[in-house]
């Protein structure tokens, strides 16, 4: 029907990819759209590939209409998007298998197509029956080991952490059965994996009573096989992983350099990973940034999905200490609150701490938790990490200085000392935080560079040449480092 259809497929996903460009950010489209690949036009049907089911599942939930829109643009009212699943699994056959997915705004429900395919443990109809378990003997009741007190109820979802709460809830519901087989969860020290990866687990547990979850931390396993080694029942340790369905180890990392451990590991989790089990694994750096670990191993911590958890924005620091507060019945006023999020800004274990020591001073001296409390304890916590000064939390002190808004200061407003407290928020951002005028200009009331360096520069005229701006610049100075 239209004369598009003869042009070439490359060409009209590079039309498509540049609308989508300009509608998300820019870590979206690098994340979710270069690795797609287009793969062929049939009629008005353009055939996309890409490199998981998540993938796919992804695009579906997040995309969708910004996908259909473009596709129609570009296909006319009638044009339609079509999916190609890569699975590179080995263990399954060599050859790389691709499954057509037709786009659809209904769910897999009312298409077959798109859940039935991507069941690799259908399809690995080889499958070895362990010779250790009896069938229809009870499995054997094994202690999972899992913190209760780690649930998704009580993990709160951010920007940080979105991809990996939702692969993990996926993986919670359906262990072993989809794509994120392992799922690798990576992040510096104290951002919720151990959190993340125990309320995977129970979440198991409680939709699978019959199912066999394991928590363990390397550290653990480690011991476990050494002390397995010694008592000469190392087959004993083997089996007793390869019965369990649904296996989670905490901090690989310190299998590094470890050969013998890292062997016996690579064979559970063959074992298991071709059964159909589900393996949750945890760690301080991603896949390729591994060192001391063996390649065939790391190979494997790729089959599935490796997703790091990112250090949450101010929000949802707040939501954070918010939902650790009320979980354990505590108020507390909302600027000690806020004042926490404010100065701890990497660590979410550090921020609890500090929250916990704030509250442990208050009651034992039987203080009132106040905000001057808060500052001299966090002082204390956070000295010696340096703290980092962040945009928002100059923006803060700035607006209580001048006693102005937050959102006046960021506003488009022209008045005179609204715009001097906006260049000052520039200018302090600029020497504080490693933030580029780019970024400074958008968290500033959306303006560009230029703005941003002509801000700095009046207030630095200002402060030589006008003696009371210059006191104020002195004192925000003393404010915005503590
Ligand atoms: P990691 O294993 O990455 O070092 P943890 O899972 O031990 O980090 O998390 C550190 C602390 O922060 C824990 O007390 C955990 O409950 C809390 N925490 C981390 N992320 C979240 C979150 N998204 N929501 C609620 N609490 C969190
Ligand atoms: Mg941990």
């Amino acid at each position: 029907m239209n004369t598009k259809e003869k042009t070439d497929y490359k060409q009209i996903w590079s039309n498509c990819l540049r609308v989508i460009r300009d509608n998300i950010n820019y870590q979206s489209f690098k994340t979710w759209f270069d690795p797609i690949k287009p793969l062929r036009l049939e009629g008005n049907v353009l055939t996309i590939q890409v490199p998981s089911q998540f993938f796919y599942e992804w695009l579906e939930e997040h995309y969708i209409n910004l996908l259909k829109k473009t596709i129609r643009q570009e296909l006319g009212p009638s044009g339609r998007l079509e999916y190609s699943i890569i699975m590179d699994n080995s263990l399954v056959n060599n050859a790389r298998c691709t499954v057509n997915m037709p786009t659809s705004n209904k769910k897999a429900t009312q298409n077959p197509a798109v859940a039935m395919p991507l069941d690799l443990n259908n399809s690995n109809s080889k499958e070895i029956p362990n010779p250790f378990i009896i069938p229809g003997i009870k499995k054997i009741r094994v202690n999972s080991q899992l913190n209760e007190n780690y649930s998704f109820d009580n993990f709160v979802e951010g920007d940080c952490n979105r991809l990996a709460r939702s692969a993990g809830f996926a993986v919670g519901q359906n262990p072993g059965k989809t794509a994120f087989n392992p799922l690798f969860l990576y992040s510096k020290v104290g951002l919720g994996k151990t959190h993340l990866a125990n309320a995977i687990g129970i979440q198991v547990k409680n939709g699978f009573p019959d199912k066999t979850v394991l928590y363990v931390s390397a550290e653990q396993f480690v011991n476990q096989f050494i002390e397995s080694v010694r008592n000469n029942n190392q087959n004993d340790f083997v089996h007793f992983y390869q019965m369990i369905d649904t296996l989670i180890i905490d901090d690989i990392q310190f299998l590094s350099g470890k050969e013998k451990t890292q062997d016996v590991f690579f064979h559970i989790f063959n074992h298991l990973h071709q059964k159909g089990k589900q393996l949750i694994i945890t760690s301080d750096k991603a896949p390729v940034e591994m060192q001391g670990v063996k390649p065939r191993l790391l190979s494997r911590f790729k089959w599935g999905l490796a997703a790091d958890l990112q250090v949450p924005d101010l929000e949802t620091r707040m939501a954070i200490l918010a939902q650790k507060l009320y979980g354990d019945g505590v108020e507390m006023p909302a600027e000690v609150v806020e004042y926490l999020a404010y100065s701890i800004t990497t660590n979410i274990r550090e921020m609890e701490g500090a929250l916990i020591s704030i509250l442990a001073q208050a009651s034992l001296n039987k203080k009132d938790i106040t905000l001057e409390l808060a500052k001299q304890m966090i002082d204390k916590y956070v000295k010696n990490t340096a703290r980092e000064i962040s945009i928002d939390y100059i923006q803060k002190v700035i607006s209580e200085y001048f006693n102005i808004p937050i959102e006046l200061i960021i506003s488009k407003t022209r008045k005179r000392e609204i715009v001097q407290a906006r260049q000052l928020t520039m200018y302090f951002s600029k020497k504080y935080t490693k933030s580029s005028l780019a970024t400074i200009g958008l968290h500033c009331g959306n303006k560009d560079h230029a703005t941003v360096l002509h801000a700095c520069k009046t207030v630095s005229n200002l402060t030589e040449t006008d003696k009371k701006f210059s006191i104020f610049v002195n004192e925000l100075d003393k404010k915005i480092q503590g």
